[in-house]
């Protein structure tokens, strides 16, 4: 098969191109709606409800689902979009350690207008579609191709037996980067059930004749050590860990969706949710994080499975005191404000909680969802007060107003509380990176806060020696005319 010559033209009196991304949300989305793609707003809507903000500041969205492409083996992943983003993204990814080229299909105002782009994609994903190379292409359309209705669902399904999948991930339609990696992941996921339904699929490796339990698909990116705990947790139940979603190759994709059950682990995977249902799947929230959590969760997956009370007791009882004894062995002793945009701050809040800490706060990117609702009630019902698509002026009024010990959050929120002298923690770099289901999990918070709280002393040494310097008349330089000018200013 070779591309087709024929040009799939886009409107071009829609096309938000010229304007590009200063264009801003309404002219995108309503550019976006006139082009074709009203149908795919519409379900991010539904999937992403927004609210009470409307976008959390955190980076471009679009770097969920690269992210899922790149570590996904034997898979291209094509960038459509304006360069500078995509040279944010290419940073990005290549910072957080991605080992994979990204693709390109660059374009300029013609090539947008006249429809020769979605015929450049096409032909680059015809070359790169060999199938001794790649299981599947993966082509992002990013907010102005997305708003100029380039037509990525026109691409060919296949090519060779390679598998091609265009989503459309702009900034106006999908809130935050972890909701993205739910597109991708989503979006294969569907594939895969199709193929399934249309006929045999290659059996998946992880898949042997002689260990034949039943399986527990896992979605979230979990920390790899938290795969294993809950695969032991789940031995006295008769069940074994399935494969984490997003996976990391196309056939753990028919192993996922051979599972008897779904556990929900990071609660925003609207799309994965749907076809696991289509699927008919059943699903469960929350995590077994800490004594309560884990005891939960046990006994929801138990339920959820119609498993015999006596075994969903003995699995209970098999972790318990192991947890809480690790728990107590570990205490956290501090006030903490809590945000985050990777979408697993409810499970990290109720860990911190059952370690000792007094958590006055939590707030996360992500939308409330049912997978989310059991943690949210638990965390209310401890005192804390929880904020879903949360902005950043929320998590700095939250650290102002409760003064926390130690305040874990992003890039903007540790640097407001390291003007305080407050100890923080970058929630994704250092929370979310850690194991935290059952007893591998129980202790491991504690060593990095406790940590950090050490040094809260060396803290309110620096605000004394720097005290002042980089704000107001100890900013910039100041020379005698500009003192004379202004009449402020201290020269150096
Ligand atoms: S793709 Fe959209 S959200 Fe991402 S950097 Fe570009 S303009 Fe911003």
């Amino acid at each position: 098969m070779t591309a087709s010559d024929t040009v799939i033209a886009v409107d071009t009196d829609n096309t938000a191109q010229a304007a590009g991304c200063h264009a801003g949300e309404d002219v995108m989305r309503d550019a976006a709606s006139k082009a074709g793609k009203s149908a795919q707003l519409e379900q991010y809507d539904k999937d992403y409800p927004k609210g009470p903000h409307d976008q959390p500041q955190s980076m471009c969205p679009a770097f969920g689902s690269l992210r899922v492409g790149l570590r996904m083996r034997r898979t291209a992943t094509v960038l459509s979009g304006s360069a500078c983003c995509v040279y944010g993204l290419t940073f990005t990814s290549h910072f957080y350690g991605a080992k994979r080229t990204v693709g390109y299909v660059p374009f300029d105002s013609e090539s947008l207008v006249t429809g020769k782009l979605f015929e450049d994609i096409r032909e680059a994903v015809h070359e790169l579609a060999n199938p001794d190379e790649y299981d599947a292409v993966v082509v992002i359309n990013l907010c102005v191709p997305t708003a100029s209705g380039v037509p990525l669902d026109l691409l060919p399904k296949e090519i060779n037996g390679v598998r091609i999948i265009g989503i459309d991930v702009p900034g106006f339609g999908v809130p935050t980067h972890a909701e993205a990696k739910d597109v991708l992941a989503g979006a294969m996921l569907g594939y895969a059930r199709k193929e399934i339904q249309a006929g045999p699929v290659a059996r998946p490796a992880s898949l042997d004749t002689e260990n034949s339990e039943p399986t527990v698909a896992m979605v979230g990116e979990i920390f790899p050590v938290d795969a294993i705990t809950i695969g032991r947790m789940l031995q006295p139940l008769g069940l074994k860990a399935g494969p984490v979603i997003p996976t990391r190759e196309w056939r753990e994709l028919y192993a996922a969706l051979d599972c008897s059950a779904v556990a929900m682990l990071h609660p925003f995977y609207a799309a994965t949710a749907r076809e696991f249902k289509a699927a008919g799947r059943p699903l469960l929230g929350s995590a077994p994080v800490g004594v309560e959590g884990t005891r939960d969760w046990l006994a929801n997956l138990g339920n959820v499975l119609n498993l015999p009370q006596k075994q969903i007791d003995a699995a209970i009882n098999a972790q318990l005191s192991a947890i809480r004894g690790v728990l107590e062995a570990n205490p956290i002793d501090a006030r903490i404000t809590l945000s985050g945009y990777e979408g697993s701050e409810l499970i990290v809040a109720r860990l911190l909680i059952e370690s000792g800490a007094n958590v006055r706060y939590v707030g996360t990117a992500c939308a409330k969802s049912d997978w989310s609702a059991h943690d949210c009630e638990w965390l209310e019902s401890h005192g804390v007060s929880v904020k879903f698509r949360a902005s950043l002026e929320d998590d700095l009024h939250a650290m102002d107003t409760f003064e926390p010990d130690i305040a874990i959050g992003t890039t903007p929120v540790v640097q407001h509380a390291k003007e305080l002298s407050i100890p923080s923690l970058y929630f994704t770099n250092l929370i979310s990176a850690r194991p935290l289901m059952g007893v591998a999990g129980a202790g491991s918070l504690a060593e990095v806060i406790n940590t950090a709280l050490a040094g809260k002393e060396r803290f309110q040494t620096m605000e004394s020696f720097f005290a002042g310097v980089g704000s107001g008349t100890k900013s910039g330089i100041w020379t005698p005319q500009i003192i004379e000018r202004h009449g402020m200013g201290e020269a150096s």
